[in-house]
């Protein structure tokens, strides 16, 4: 980890009063200028425009879109004086392609491709590109209040988790705090919002960490690094390099996973203030400077007098929800960024044990026939349906879906030994019953070859026929779901129904 400067864009602008005359002109004081274009027309998009347009800036909103939905949100907006460009322009080119004239500043929507013709236009023109995070982070502290910390986390898989036990451990310790970035509401709003924190818990996704280049934040966490979203990022470096961004200027802990030897690396090539420290995570007894578990306890060896020979008991694993391996280590992450920000070691589990996750992120159906059904709909990629069959044995494995470009021979290797059987739906399940066939050719694998309402109700009864009293029936996909549902939740609550109608059938 090298130690270095905080560059000019840390400097906090709390105390500075935006008042020089002209409209938009106060922004300057945070490093925004007066005529900005937003890209996209989306939740962020909205929160951003409706903001920077409240503050005196000239807002053009740009989207290739032009349906309904958008003519709505156009009409919404065009009444707050903000200018809004939808589909194709008079000269056949699409609004989200064109740089309106005399932009300044364009706030990104995170999906927009890297590639997209704004950028290139706005590199061309020496326009800066930045994202709505990067925004709340240059308006923290507007108006002359005291910012919120932020304690941010990302990672391939476990960020709204880990970012919401953060919240809960937070809270416990009566810090005024919320779950922003990538979930809820957008964060410029709660930046710009009536109540004021004391810490908030920041989700980022990679392409937020891309545009969010002066985002300094107290302490940062990776969680893992799998391959995931490389078509937009370039590469696998280039995604990890976003990643890393997290790191860049914090002021007191670096946390890394010590079993991601990439996450370390990121630590080692980040520009912290000099003092910050490098806090590891394992699922094993940890070393100095390390928060890991002993004998079924969450134990700090980092944040303790004397670590070359104390630790502190934090937890016990069975505070963690639910108390998979890889939800312990999110649990040990969130625990890391808290106490590098001085919560006491009870606030720490009483947060833990508060803390519900969402939705269909293994989640316990129910038990029929002595069979445990359980929903992780939300495993998308294979790195994360990884995570959820190592928690479990014998397992019948419900997956399938949308691969988006995935490998499973991986997974299925490192899987077979807990598979009693699989059953396979969607698009791009022969992948997985190819994979299946060549790392564990004993593991029975029924090829659901339907898409229908009822598939689903398919598949959880043949799982139901395979498994045995004492097994677990796990939707862990390790693909996306919109070849068959409209979106992973609509997944999880198909198979949820399944289940319990299999119960009420064998109940009768
Ligand atoms: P994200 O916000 O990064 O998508 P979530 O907390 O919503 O992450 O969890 C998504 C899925 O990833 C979960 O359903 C679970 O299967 C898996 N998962 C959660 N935490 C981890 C982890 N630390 N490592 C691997 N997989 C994980």
């Amino acid at each position: 980890m090298g130690s270095g400067q905080v560059s000019n864009a840390d400097q906090n602008p709390a105390g500075t009063e935006p008042g020089a005359p002209g409209p938009g002109a106060g922004l300057a004081a945070y490093g925004l200028p007066a005529r900005i274009t937003v890209a996209g027309l989306g939740v962020s998009g909205i929160s951003a425009a409706r903001a920077l347009a409240g503050l005196g800036a000239t807002v053009t909103v740009v989207d290739n879109g032009d349906g309904d939905a958008h003519r709505a949100r156009a009409a919404e907006l065009a009444e707050l004086g903000i200018e809004v460009r939808l589909g194709r322009l008079a000269d056949g080119y699409h609004a989200g392609e064109v740089l309106p004239d005399g932009t300044e500043l364009v706030v990104t929507s995170p999906g927009w491709q890297p590639d997209s013709p704004l950028f290139k236009a706005a590199a061309e023109a020496g326009v800066d590109v930045v994202g709505d995070v990067e925004v709340a982070w240059r308006l923290r502290g507007l108006g002359g209040r005291k910012p919120a910390e932020w304690l941010a986390i990302t990672g391939t898989n476990g960020k709204t988790t880990t970012t919401q036990m953060l919240a809960s451990i937070l809270r416990a310790a009566g810090l005024r705090t919320a779950a922003v970035g990538n979930i809820g509401t957008p964060i410029i709003d709660v930046v710009l919002g009536e109540q004021e924190y004391d810490v908030l818990a920041v989700e980022l996704s990679s392409y937020q960490l891309h545009w969010a280049p002066s985002l300094r934040a107290h302490s940062g966490a990776v969680l893992n690094l799998a391959p995931d979203h490389l078509d937009w990022h370039g590469s696998m470096e280039a995604y990890a390099a976003d990643k890393g961004r997290i790191y860049e200027g914090n002021t007191v802990a670096c946390v890394y996973n010590a079993a991601d030897p990439q996450t370390e690396k990121l630590v080692e090539n980040a520009d912290v203030v000099e003092g910050c420290r490098a806090i590891g995570f394992t699922l094993g007894a940890p070393g100095p400077s390390m928060l890991g578990v002993v004998d079924g306890i969450l134990v700090d060896r980092a944040f303790v007098e004397n670590r070359q020979k104390n630790a502190q008991e934090l937890a016990e694993v069975a505070d963690v929800n639910p108390p998979a391996p890889h939800n312990i280590a999110n649990a040990l992450a969130a625990a890391a960024l808290a106490r590098a920000f001085g919560v006491e070691p009870r606030a720490v589990r009483d947060g833990l044990r508060d803390f519900r996750p969402d939705a269909h992120r293994i989640s316990h159906v129910a038990e029929v026939g002595g069979v445990t059904y359980i929903d992780d709909s939300k495993a998308t990629n294979t790195h994360a349906a990884e995570a959820s069959l190592a928690a479990y044995d014998p397992i019948v494995w419900i997956a399938g879906g949308l691969a988006k470009g995935a490998t499973f021979d991986e997974l299925v290797q490192r899987s077979a030994k807990r598979l009693r059987a699989a059953v396979l739906i969607g698009a791009d399940r022969a992948l997985i019953r190819d994979a299946l066939a060549r790392h564990a050719p004993d593991v029975p694998v029924v090829d659901l070859d339907r898409t229908d309402t009822e598939a689903m109700l398919a598949a959880v009864r043949e799982a139901a026929r395979l498994a045995e009293p004492g097994d677990t029936v796990l939707l862990a996909p390790a693909c996306a779901s919109m070849d068959m549902f409209a979106n992973y939740n609509k997944r999880g609550d198909a198979f949820a129904d399944a289940v319990r109608e299999l119960g009420a059938e064998q109940s009768a």
